[in-house]
C-alpha cells in the first residue's frame, strides 16, 4: 500500500534494513523481554522485533499506519493512540524497554513520559534529531549540556550509539538524526525532592549564560553559606550531585 507521509505526524520512514536490525539489536533481549514501540510506521522496526520473540506492544497514532501494520503483521499487539495520552501504567507490563523511531516534534515529550515512568522503565532505545541526542548524552562543561541532560542522566546511563544521515529516510527529513540507549541506573530516588529537582534544573538552564545565584533569585534561601560556592557557577557547569545538593539547600 502506498503512503503519502504525513508531516505532523512527523512521519519519515527509516529504508536502510541494516540500520533497521541494528537499532533492534541494541536492545537487552536476554534481561527483559517487554518491548514497547512507539511509532511502527510501516514496521521497518518491527519485523526485527518479531524475529526476538519478544513480549511485543506498538503505540501508533496514525490509521493509515495502523492498517499497514496489522496487515503485514497477523496478530500484533497494536495500540492505536497518542503515545503521549495512553497511561503507562495500564499497559499490562510491569518492567519494559522502549523503542523507536521517534517523530522528532515530540520527542522531549516522549522522554519526560518516560522519566515519569522511570521505574518501570529498564532502558529505551532510539532515533532522535542529532542534536537532541548529543545533548541528552553531553556531560557537564559542553555546550550542549542542558535540562535534558541532567534529568535524563540523574536516572538513566546514556550511551550514543550511531549517526543515521538523511539519505536513510524517505522521505528525506532536513536535520541529521542519532540513535542513542539509556538504561535504567541504580538510583533508586534522588536524595532530594524529584519536583522540585526538575523545578531548579529548568529555572537553572533558563538563562543558562547567568550565574546561578541570578538565573535562580526568585527562589528564596539563597543565601545558604554552603550555597556561595555552587552559585557563582553557571548551570553547564553542573553535576547531576552538584543540581541534588542544590535542590536541598533550596528547598
Ligand atoms: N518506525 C518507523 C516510523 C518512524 S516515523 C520507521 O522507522 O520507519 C514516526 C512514527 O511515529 C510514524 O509512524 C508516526 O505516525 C508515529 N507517531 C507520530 N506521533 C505519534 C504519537 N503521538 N503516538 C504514537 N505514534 C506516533
Amino acid at each position: 500500500m502506498h503512503l503519502k507521509a504525513k508531516k505532523h505526524f512527523g512521519q519519515h520512514f527509516l529504508v536502510n534494513e541494516k540500520i533497521a536490525n541494528d537499532i533492534v539489536d541494541a536492545l537487552s533481549f536476554s534481561v527483559n523481554s517487554n518491548i514497547i514501540e512507539i511509532g511502527p510506521g510501516k514496521g521497518v522496526l518491527t519485523q526485527y522485533l518479531i524475529e526476538k520473540e519478544a513480549h511485543l506492544k506498538v503505540v501508533e497514532i496514525d490509521s493509515d499506519c495502523v492498517k499497514i501494520i496489522q496487515k503485514k503483521f497477523n496478530k500484533i499487539d497494536l495500540i492505536h493512540g497518542d503515545f503521549l495520552k495512553i497511561d503507562l501504567s495500564k499497559v499490562g507490563f510491569e518492567k519494559y524497554a522502549i523503542i523507536g523511531n521517534f517523530p522528532y516534534n515530540i520527542s522531549s515529550q516522549i522522554l519526560f513520559k518516560v522519566l515519569e515512568s522511570r521505574d518501570s522503565i529498564f532502558e529505551l532505545v532510539g532515533m532522535f534529531q542529532k542534536e537532541v541526542a548529543e545533548r541528552i548524552c553531553s556531560k557537564p562543561g559542553s555546550k550542549k549540556y542542558g535540562i535534558l541532560s541532567v534529568v535524563i542522566q540523574a536516572y538513566f546511563d546514556c550511551e550514543y550509539l550511531l549517526e543515521v544521515p538523511p539519505d536513510n529516510f524517505q522521505p528525506i527529513p532536513k536535520v541529521h538524526s542519532a540513535v542513542i540507549k539509556i538504561v535504567r541506573n541504580t538510583r533508586k530516588k534522588l536524595d532530594c525532592n524529584h519536583s522540585d529537582f526538575m523545578k531548579i534544573v529548568k529555572s537553572s538552564f533558563s538563562q543558562r549564560r547567568k550565574k546561578l545565584k541570578n538565573a535562580l533569585k526568585n527562589f528564596t534561601n539563597l543565601n545558604h553559606e554552603k550555597l556561595k560556592h555552587l552559585m557563582s557557577k553557571r548551570a553547564e557547569e553542573l553535576s547531576v550531585s552538584d543540581f541534588v545538593k542544590l535542590t536541598n539547600m533550596i528547598s
